[in-house]
């Protein structure tokens, strides 16, 4: 085994997926009880608003803008008593919150957009995206999270919004992050591409299935890929991480090497799941394949585990 971290790029891969490019100072040991009041009486405080699955947007010239004045925030219904913090940047507290207003009777300068879209069209720049990734993930787990899973009393938010904590048991309660395997099965010549049924037509990707509690990043990799697609990994390696708040889960992105080629499919979680040349998967990136096979887009984890391997022969 060789030692690989001086050898490895000054820039992980992690740093080009959607999702990725936060910025934020989280201030992690800084957050008290007061966080959040503290931040709300900076005049220069900002707040990233979400509803349903959305980012509220402000039209600015030809672009949007994520962050809202408290005022503005509150003109939208905001609970900013309810807000969390989400850090410093430099032009100040950060903080994030569910709007009152359904998006249906929002003013014409403000759209409520679906966070796939807002990262698939680029609407935002890298680090106003995973800045809407942390807000996103962090109030779901609230919005699920309302009662205490121990004795079942309304919680408190507490530490900025880093915490629940039960006033009649004492239980303290900490957002979660879910970890997915997202893995691209390879030989040196071909890879193993899936998809589900509800994918766009043409569109094939990695495999992917959820860590269960006990298990390797490795083992949960050789288990989802024998489970869905019949097929035995030998060596597995880590390549690349991605926030994805759908609801609060991280992509953990890795390659496998197949041990045998026959694909035996799971039916009720894949429509299709086949072996892809390089040649193919070099047209495919390039939206160029004959048989219509695209692959996600950009942003997406899973595109850069089919890139990285299809150009690095
Ligand atoms: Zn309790």
């Amino acid at each position: 085994m060789t030692f690989r971290l001086f050898d490895a790029p000054e820039r992980e891969p992690s740093q080009f997926v959607g999702f990725a490019g936060n910025r934020i100072d989280r201030q992690a040991e800084k957050r008290s009880d007061a966080a959040v009041p503290l931040a709300l009486a900076d005049p220069a405080a900002r707040i990233l608003l979400v509803r349903g699955g959305r980012s509220y947007l402000k039209l600015n010239g030809g672009g949007f803008d994520t962050y809202f004045a408290r005022e503005e925030a509150e003109a939208l219904g905001a609970g900013v008593a309810e807000a969390i913090l989400l850090g410093v940047d430099e032009h100040g507290p950060v903080l994030a919150a569910t709007a009152g207003v359904d998006p249906e009777q929002l003013p014409e300068t403000i759209k409520a957009i679906d966070y796939r879209s807002v990262y698939t069209q680029g609407l935002l720049g890298p680090s106003e995206i995973g800045a809407l990734a942390q807000a996103a993930s962090l109030l779901a787990w609230h919005a699920n999270h309302q009662f205490c899973g121990r004795c079942g009393h309304k919680t408190e938010i507490r530490a900025g919004g880093y915490k629940r904590h039960c006033p009649n048991c004492g239980a303290e309660h900490f957002p979660r992050t879910d970890p997915v395997a997202i893995m691209l099965t390879v030989t040196r010549e071909k890879c193993l591409l899936g998809r589900g049924a509800h994918f766009a037509p043409g569109m094939y990707s990695a495999l992917a299935g959820f860590i269960e509690p006990g298990e390797t990043i490795e083992a949960a990799v050789r288990r989802e890929t024998l489970e869905e697609a019949g097929i035995r990994l030998g060596r597995v390696v880590y390549h690349a991480s991605q926030p994805w708040p759908f609801p609060y889960s991280l992509m953990i992105g890795c390659f496998g090497e197949a041990l045998n080629q026959d694909i035996r499919r799971d039916e009720a979680e894949l429509e299709d799941c086949r072996w892809f040349s390089r040649d193919e998967v070099l047209a495919a990136l390039a939206k160029s394949h004959a048989g219509g096979v695209f692959v996600p887009p950009s942003g997406a984890i899973a595109h850069h585990l089919i890139r990285f391997w299809a150009e690095n022969p």
